[in-house]
């Protein structure tokens, strides 16, 4: 297998804080690969790791085949690391911002038209090419830091979370230009806290407090839930949970959008179900069995206790 990032036993703490508690992942070349998790769950602290701001305390992490700790700038000259506060300068149009890291990264003066050129095709900003980047929208914001962080041409990308905060349509188009850019044979490492974009991505891995939970397509991570869900249309019953809870056979109740999630057992069956709590609850109870959204899957991986810490 040829992958472009391997990650093996690595940890990485902060005084007495352990960040990263001995992870192994591997991302094969041409994926894009999405990591999942909560705030602190260490995906910042691995992707800094990777491009090479931080040292890991254990483990070997490999760019394109390069030691992340002995290599560190072959490894820079091949990867673009687009951070969650990418800093653009505001007083620079955006055509300015671009010739800037095209400096910085040691762009070829003869080369960096075409390379601007091609990243105005991919993100639609040369309309825009001298608006002052500190008068962009948030959307076109984000696409101008993945431009400056796409000038040298790198062969793998890791993004921190690169559409938080940004409104549903330019997350879209965002996406777009990912799946351009993986079809390209760019390799991909993106954190989102959205499923919708977990959803899009090869495969995934989801990382809580330091440890990986679960890797693999998000077909196959939600193939292998384990419980029957049911939707209840019924936001108010989710102040009602701990009753809930109560029924045997019910496992979790988790409010949804405007619908509540209760996962049970495999084999409970709707009616039966709808009958214990509608006599735990003292009232009439509506349910569906559902599939399971990649969501669940993740709540259930990150809520449950475990036991093996
Ligand atoms: P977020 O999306 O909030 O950045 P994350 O999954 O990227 O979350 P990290 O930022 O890697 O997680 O943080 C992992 C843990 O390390 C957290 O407990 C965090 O508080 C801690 N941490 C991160 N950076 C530092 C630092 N510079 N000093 C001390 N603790 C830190």
């Amino acid at each position: 297998m040829d992958n472009a990032i391997t990650i093996e036993g690595y940890s990485k703490s902060y005084g007495a804080i352990k960040a990263v508690d001995g992870i192994t992942l591997a991302v094969e070349r041409g994926t894009l690969y999405g990591l999942i998790g909560p705030d602190g769950a260490g995906k910042t602290t691995t992707m800094r790791t990777l491009v090479t701001l931080l040292r890991p305390d254990a483990g070997t992490l490999t760019m394109a085949g390069h030691d992340v700790t002995k290599e560190v700038s072959v490894v820079r000259g091949i990867t673009g690391y687009m951070p969650q506060r990418f800093s653009l300068y505001p007083d620079l149009s955006v055509d300015q911002n671009l010739s800037f890291f095209a400096d910085l990264f040691g762009v070829p003066k003869h080369e960096v038209p075409a390379r601007k050129e091609r990243l105005y095709r991919f993100s639609r900003l040369d309309a825009f090419s001298n608006r002052l980047a500190g008068r962009l929208s948030g959307g076109m914001k984000q696409k101008l830091a993945l431009s400056c962080t796409l000038i040298h041409d790198p062969e793998i990308l890791i993004l921190d979370e690169p559409t938080t905060g940004v409104d549903p349509v330019s997350r879209t188009e965002f996406w777009e230009i990912l799946r351009e850019l993986k079809a390209q044979g760019v390799t991909i490492l993106v954190s989102t806290p959205y499923m919708d974009e977990a959803l899009q991505c090869d495969q995934v891995s989801v990382m809580h407090a330091g440890r990986i939970l679960a890797s693999g397509t998000p077909a196959s991570l939600i193939a292998a839930f384990p419980l029957a869900v049911f939707a209840l249309y019924d936001r108010d019953l989710v102040l009602r949970a701990p009753e809930m809870l109560a029924v045997p056979g019910v496992h979790s109740v988790q409010a949804f959008g405007d619908s509540i999630h209760v996962t049970a057992a495999p084999d409970v069956v709707a009616s039966a179900l709808a009958g214990a709590l509608a006599a735990a609850l003292g009232r009439e109870v509506t349910l569906t069995r559902i599939a399971p959204a990649l969501e669940d899957v993740f709540i259930e991986l990150v809520e449950t206790p475990r036991h093996d810490s």
